[in-house]
């Protein structure tokens, strides 16, 4: 059992089995730091599927039907597993995905504590008894499993985008048919061997790896499945919620940021400077709420911009396996030409390199961490999510400029601002447009809180005691007496 080569599978896992593609074609996954294929998966299509989607609505009602604290032991067996496997675990995450060891460990435990919390948020999906309009009736609402859930997930979280989708699916008596990412399959498939290896029943969760379109659109125009959620660009998020329209299917999106970094010239810039790094350089850049433009007062522009560039340069890259790397390769070589695009576009229109600016010395998608100032609001970083280690700074007078500039984008998904003046605080975090706002922290992700964005970075929230209701339906029963 505790044979971590077990965890590495080259099959699809659906209705409790695992098997290869109808056609037997595969795909290969590889090791962004090194190039090597790590394992081939199945390619498959819409048949695999529907086959799968099959499955959860049968295996939906019994599972539904169980106590909600049944269902809990079972995911919290599954939690307990993934803790205990977190070394194997983030290994295959760093070789599949590229991140730093510690950080595919900090993963980990960040994926599995959303099984965890929904295990125990299933308990407490609670009714109302609704007071009545009707001397002769009674009123009720009651919570009950939305159906059958088609997921879909992205390669820069490929265990913790799952099990926030996953966790409060299970835990409200839905079954799931999961897409991961085609460049990292190998955790969501480590994953479905944990899930049944601590009992989950055949067809709860199923993995079905291959092509994005085909079983995007088996996901979405299939009439059992009544949800999607998706992490991912906002332009998929679109195709998606257009696909679904004919389904009228729920739809929870987790879609693209474009995050703003404001600093105050009342700010700590020390905190500030630590808080940038780690809001920035996480994932190499690649997370949704990374920052992707800093707006710094005029008074501490110079210094931040210092200390920031000096920072930066000393943050180590590197293959994420070895010791005390930080920076590890981007995912592939379109991410690197996104971010020489974004570079070359700013430095074009007068943004100076601080920092970095070039491709790493270590070849393949690893790329310098950078720092840009004398940035402004007409280059390309500052209106598209760059997703990748550049640091651009814009220089702002007022506060009110620095809002306009933060707001002047269609995501909402982060904001984080640096400011020690109460009344400044309440008024930035309330006029700041984001679903999610860091004040004096560049790390704001956790189970416990509201992980979601306005605008158009997404509908629906994850984690919390919020991140079940995605997966509820409110059901009225009025009953006459
Ligand atoms: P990213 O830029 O993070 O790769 P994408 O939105 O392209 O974001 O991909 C996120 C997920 O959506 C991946 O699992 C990808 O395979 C999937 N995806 C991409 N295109 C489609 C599509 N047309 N239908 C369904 N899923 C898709």
């Amino acid at each position: 059992m505790s044979d971590p080569a077990r965890l590495l599978r080259h099959q699809a896992y659906i209705d409790g089995r695992w098997i290869d593609a109808d056609d037997g074609s595969t795909f290969e996954v590889t090791d962004p730091a090194t190039g090597e294929v790590l394992a081939t998966a199945p390619k498959m299509g819409a048949a695999e599927t529907r086959r799968a989607i099959v499955a959860a609505e049968a295996a939906m009602k019994p599972w539904a039907a169980k106590t909600a604290s049944e269902r809990a032991r079972i995911l919290r067996r599954w939690f307990d597993l993934m803790m205990s496997e977190q070394d194997a675990l983030g290994r295959l995450l760093t070789r599949e995905q590229g991140k730093s060891l510690t950080e595919a460990k900090g993963e980990i435990a960040y994926a599995a504590s959303f099984i965890e919390w929904f295990a125990e948020e299933g308990k407490r999906t609670y009714g109302e008894v609704i007071p009545t309009y009707d001397a002769t009736k009674r009123l009720i609402a009651i919570r009950q499993p939305v159906g059958v859930v088609g997921a879909i997930t992205p390669w820069n979280f490929p265990a913790a985008m799952i099990t926030r989708k996953v966790g409060p699916a299970l835990a409200a008596g839905c079954a799931v048919v999961l897409k991961p990412a085609s460049q990292t399959p190998l955790s969501a498939l480590a994953l479905a061997v944990l899930a049944e290896e601590a009992g989950l029943p055949p067809g709860l969760f199923n993995v079905v790896t291959g092509s994005a379109s085909d079983i995007g659109g088996e996901l979405t125009s299939n009439p059992t499945v009544r949800k999607i959620s998706f992490t991912g660009s906002t332009e998929i998020g679109r195709t998606l919620m257009r696909q679904s329209a004919e389904t009228i299917k729920k739809m929870s999106l987790e879609l693209g940021g474009n995050a703003p970094f404001l600093v105050f010239d009342d700010a700590d810039i020390d905190a500030a400077v630590a808080g940038a790094v780690a809001s920035k350089f996480r994932n190499s850049g690649q997370t949704c709420v990374c920052t992707n433009r800093f707006y710094v007062q005029s008074s501490v522009h110079d210094e931040f911009v210092a200390r920031l560039a000096q920072a930066t340069a000393a943050l180590k890259v590197g293959a994420g396996l070895e010791d005390g790397v930080q920076i590890g390769p981007l995912i592939d070589a379109k991410a690197v030409k996104k971010v020489e695009e974004h570079i070359a576009d700013a430095t074009a229109k007068g943004a100076k390199v601080e920092t970095g600016g070039q491709r790493h010395a270590l070849g393949g998608t690893f790329f310098q961490p950078t720092v840009l100032s004398g940035v402004t609001s007409d280059m390309l970083i500052c209106k598209e999510e760059t997703f990748g280690p550049v640091a651009p700074v814009v220089r702002f007078e007022t506060e009110e400029e620095a809002l306009r500039l933060a707001n002047a984008t269609e995501f909402g998904l982060a904001g984080y601002f640096y400011a020690r003046d109460m009344g400044r605080v309440w008024r930035v975090a309330e006029a700041m447009e984001t679903g999610m706002i860091g004040v004096n922290t560049g790390l704001i992700s956790t189970e416990v809180a509201p992980f979601g964005g306005i605008k158009q970075s997404g509908l629906g929230r994850e984690g919390s005691r919020h991140g079940i209701e995605d997966y509820l339906e409110l059901k009225y029963v009025c009953m006459g007496l």
